[in-house]
């Protein structure tokens, strides 16, 4: 397991065992994602498929950029992937006036024999100059897409969609994926457990959850290599800078687990067996990492060998070493 990246401002990470690979989230711009990926010594041309735990911006940032770039397959439940095509859809309310002028055009650009809709696509998108995706477009990511029809016409465009189901397993190439239903308000948001066939090991990632319900504290048995969220402390949350409303949804049953929330599972429910336990998603206003390792390390007590249990902070800003058993 690589964490590339992990917190508010971008999720990425990367799971591989034997000859394959697998990005969960693609949480920065692809240009970003593939710098990471270099830095750790991965390369992207490796990846055999992109799997999305849910729609939240930072862990789709840079997805349709980079599965077209790959020509990747990515890997959703039906209810994240109809979420996400619906934020990138573009909006089609104009005034009166404005439609009529635009009909008006595109007569003009059929008698040009130009491609009409393009046109309209790019008249009826006030928001284009700020769309992540069209800055993209400056990118070396995405040079060839900036020409193509498809993309103009249909920014949801990917070269293939998977469909899984929470409970239902499914395999990409040597890895077992088992998706597991996460209590976050998206659509339909999944944790994932991996099982690397041919070495018997077993990795899981669940961030982006209100609380440890009890199907995730099941999911989470046996498990090598553990991501887990430990989000915020109570007290830094509670009088931090965010708005009253914010704090509510953070701390709701469907927001982000806090430090003690995380220590509570470890001290209870975990099973002790992991090598590595990776602190993720840390809220960089409403944290602080010693808070976060603190809480997790008192946790697992005297647990803590030098065979495991070894607890890591996953950061925003740098990808970490990988994790190899
Ligand atoms: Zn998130
Ligand atoms: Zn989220």
């Amino acid at each position: 397991m690589t964490v590339l990246a992990s917190g508010s401002k971008g999720n990425a990470t990367v799971i591989a065992a034997g000859s394959t690979r697998i990005l969960v989230d693609a949480g920065m711009s692809c240009r970003e994602l593939m710098k990471r990926m270099a830095q750790v010594g991965e390369d992207p041309e490796d990846l055999d498929a992109i799997l999305i735990t849910h729609e939240h911006l930072d862990h789709v940032a840079g997805l349709s950029v980079l599965a077209r770039r790959l020509k990747i397959p990515v890997f959703f439940t039906e209810g994240t992937h109809r979420a996400w095509v619906r934020m990138l859809t573009p909006r089609t309310t104009m005034t009166y006036a404005k439609w009529l002028d635009t009909v008006q055009r595109e007569k003009e650009a059929r008698a040009d024999h130009a491609p009409a809709h393009t046109a309209l696509m790019t008249e009826i998108d006030p928001d284009a100059a700020d769309d992540p995706m069209e800055a993209e477009a400056a990118e070396p990511c995405a040079v060839a897409e900036a020409e193509s029809p498809k993309v103009k016409a249909d920014p949801a465009f990917l070269p293939a969609v998977e469909y899984f189901r929470a409970g239902h397993g499914f395999s990409i190439g040597e890895i077992d994926v088992n998706p597991f239903t996460i209590p976050h308000d998206a659509a339909d948001p999944c944790g994932f457990v991996f099982h690397a066939r041919s070495e018997s090991i077993r990795m899981a990632i669940a961030t982006d959850l209100g609380y440890v319900p009890p199907n995730v504290k099941m999911a989470l048995r046996g498990v090598d290599v553990l991501l887990l969220e430990s989000n915020h402390d109570l007290e830094m949350l509670k009088d931090g800078p965010y708005p009253w409303s914010v704090k509510q949804r953070v701390l709701s049953r469907v927001g982000h687990l806090s430090n003690a929330a995380c220590a509570e599972f470890l001290l209870r429910d975990y099973d002790g067996g992991a090598h590595t336990i990776v602190l993720g998603h840390l809220s960089e206003q409403n944290n602080l990492p010693e808070l976060a390792k603190l809480a997790a390390e008192q946790a697992i007590g005297g647990r803590m060998t030098l065979l495991g249990n070894r607890v890591v902070l996953a950061v925003q800003d740098s990808p970490l070493e990988p994790i190899c058993l």
